[in-house]
């Protein structure tokens, strides 16, 4: 094997003479060789910017040695962390976390560096320059992240910048790790099995093997495969309650107590934002999405949620209503929620995830798929396997063709679950990027797409569940954007410098095709007899949507505006712990208002931990832009062919082939004629008032 397999830095990795030892061998070389180029540029940017009369810097003086250096380090390191996704052993993941500090090291050095800072604004601010709209986005884009990481910031100043961040950091992973404790170190061990009536079977021999034996006691606990089943399926009240208390109080007691660090991380944010010239955290956070500003994202959260709030309090109502009927004493309380909306979904839709599966084998919901794709892009899609070097064989890979028969693209599809090796969940990742080379070569995009579904066993398939076929078409949406993208400087092409609240926009729309007759009945027959799905397990579906969804809705807008508020109105001089403050919220956002022990925030990772502080908004926002996308295509009609095919042209040639190169509001004004409004998820969701 050539000993640079690892460091190759372009076309398709050879995953198979990829190994752990590499990464502790070549990483470290490779990361020194980086460095070492930096300083070189550095040095030349310098000499070039102090001299007098010299011609002004170009493009491509600068953008191509400096994208180079940062290439090398995405695809090397990208094909380590993308194996220790798919393909993890102890020893990968190790090297992987010995490894990982010094890329991060690496990363800071760049996004700190003056001179570069100085020579990005330099090429930005020349007069006459002549870069296109595309080249300047680029360009801003770099300039507002290097502010981000506070370039701009001199001696003290840097330094306690870089202080508070790495405090930050520490107190996010003290975070986390609190609330991994508490959820793991509570448990109940429940010795008689008609306490747990209700629960299904295959619930229970979870609790049983979590308890180390066959058949009963049974061991619950907070994590979501324990916790979700008994609050939903339990008929015992009091075990809900119990359950139910100890979740919504975790990591708010004790040692685990999270409560201290809530403060610390926001009135941190607060100093670093001020710092970095913002008035609070939601400005600086704002300053790099879509959404114009706090005030932008405040309305479109009322409107959602004077839509929601009704039509909650008229689900509460016929909840109650059911289990005053079977004999219930007193009103809901937070516990019986799931409860008593389970008995009201098997009532009212009597759909059973299970049995749908035998209609959707993976073979045809990819059929379906791509021939969804023809109809909308005018791609089509082949296989290709054995055209590409692959990490496990259950592997596929697949070319992407214009009508033409012209390739366009390629991507690897790594559909099945594989528990002991692969991450769970579903994701795109970049391959390669779309990259026009110095000597007009194009490199084509090429995606991974990550599911974890069924595996086929034997003879049968892998039979998807509904909830597998949206996942599919979600990814794939992703997948779509990075791979029709004809944007050709690598920055801005595909997902590259789509902002953080638009970039769901593609994945969430090829989700809506889901529910699309023609597409649904297209691809589910049952796969061993071929017959279509029953016309009223169609129906069932797509009425299922919209069960509940006040409720869900109301919860997400209250946890968007508990997430933008503290992060732009709160401050210790209020005199209102952030518990506090987030109670009076939820006066206007919950039905049931958070009992007297719900310490919601203490387990608020998202905001706290991860990478959504001041952006959890971002689901319902790209959310009202999928749905007002989708609705593009209802209004000319999903069965006029013509129609739709016209419409898929214009969302090819915009949102998806345009990926980052201009701002995404002018983007989906080119798709749309007009700005998103939030009437289409609204009516999606069965939200729209009645007009009688
Ligand atoms: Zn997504």
């Amino acid at each position: 094997m050539p000993p640079s397999e690892l460091l190759r830095c372009e076309g398709l990795p050879r995953f198979d003479a990829i190994e752990a030892e590499h990464v502790d061998q070549q990483i470290p070389a490779l990361l020194a060789d980086l460095s070492e180029r930096f300083t070189t540029l550095e040095d030349q940017l310098r000499e070039r910017l102090s001299e007098p009369d010299s011609t002004p810097l170009s493009w491509d003086e600068l953008m191509p040695p400096f994208h180079s250096l940062g290439e090398r380090l995405r695809w090397s390191w990208g094909v380590v962390t993308h194996l220790t996704a798919v393909r993890n052993t102890p020893e990968l993941r190790e090297a992987h976390a010995r490894q990982q500090p010094e890329v991060v090291r690496f990363s800071n050095r760049v996004g700190q560096s003056r001179v570069l800072h100085q020579a990005l604004r330099s090429l930005l601010e020349q007069k006459n320059n002549t870069l296109d709209p595309t080249q300047v986005r680029i360009l801003e884009t770099e300039l507002l992240s290097m502010q981000h990481r506070g370039v701009g910031l001199k001696g003290d100043e840097q330094q306690a910048f870089n202080r508070t961040s790495e405090r930050l950091a520490a107190l996010s992973t003290s975070f986390s790790n609190h609330v991994l404790d508490a959820t793991q170190q509570w448990s109940l061990v429940v010795h008689d099995r008609d306490q747990l009536r209700g629960v299904p079977d295959r619930v229970l021999d979870n609790l049983a093997v979590n308890a180390a034996t066959a058949d009963g006691p049974w061991r619950l606990g907070l994590d979501m495969p324990s916790y979700v089943p008994i609050l939903t399926h339990a008929e015992n009240r009091d075990l809900r309650e119990t359950v139910y208390k100890a979740y919504v109080s975790r990591a708010s007691q004790g040692e685990l107590d999270n409560g201290p660090l809530i403060e610390e991380i926001l009135a941190l944010r607060q100093e670093q934002s001020q710092r970095l010239g913002y008035a609070n955290w939601a400005e600086l956070s704002l300053a790099s999405k879509m959404a114009d500003g706090v005030d932008a994202v405040e309305t479109l959260l009322e409107e959602l949620r004077a839509a929601a709030l009704p039509v909650a309090e008229q689900e509460l109502k016929e909840l109650n209503q059911l289990a005053a009927s079977r004999g219930a004493k007193e009103a809901l309380a937070a516990w019986d929620v799931s409860f008593w909306a389970e008995q009201l979904r098997r009532e009212r839709f009597d759909l059973d995830q299970e049995a749908l599966r035998p209609w959707f084998p993976l073979p045809q919901v990819l059929d379906g798929l791509f021939n969804l794709c023809e109809r909308l892009f005018a791609i089509r899609i082949e296989a290709a396997d054995g055209d590409a070097p692959i990490w496990h064989e259950d592997v596929r890979f697949f070319r992407v063709h214009d009508r033409r028969g012209e390739a366009l693209a390629g991507f690897y599809l790594d559909p099945f679950s594989r528990p002991a090796s692969k991450r769970g969940g579903a994701w795109m990742d970049e391959c390669l990027n779309r990259r026009r080379q110095p000597n007009g070569d194009l490199t084509q995009p090429v995606a991974y797409l990550i599911c974890n579904q069924t595996p086929p066993s034997g003879e049968t398939p892998s039979l998807m569940s509904f909830e597998e076929v949206e996942t599919l078409f979600h990814e794939f949406g992703h997948g779509l954007q990075h791979m029709l993208t004809t944007v050709e400087h690598p920055q801005a092409a595909g997902i590259n410098n789509v902002e953080w609240d638009a970039v769901e926009l593609p994945s969430q729309f090829m989700e809506n095709w889901c529910f699309d007759r023609k597409t649904l009945m297209g691809m589910a027959r049952h796969w061993t007899t071929g017959e279509p799905l029953p016309e009223a397990d169609y129906i069932k579906l797509c009425s299922s949507r919209t069960f509940m969804q006040g409720s869900g809705t109301l919860r997400q807008i209250h946890f968007a505006l508990t997430d933008l508020r503290l992060h732009s109105q709160w401050s210790p001089e209020l005199g209102l712990s952030p518990d506090a403050f987030r109670r009076r919220i939820a006066e206007t956002t919950t039905v049931l208002p958070p009992i007297e022990t719900d310490r919601f925030l203490c387990a608020f990772g998202h905001i706290f931990a991860g990478g959504y502080a001041a952006g959890y908004y971002s689901y319902k926002w790209a959310e009202v832009l999928s749905a007002d996308a989708f609705s593009a295509f209802e209004e000319v009609g999903l069965e006029q062919d013509d129609a739709v095919a016209a419409t898929g042209e214009r969302f090819r040639n915009t949102i998806l082939s345009l990926g980052g190169s201009l701002r995404p509001a002018e983007i989906y004004r080119q798709f749309r004629g007009r700005d998103a409004s939030s009437a289409a998820l609204i009516r999606h969701s069965g939200l729209a008032a009645s007009t009688g």
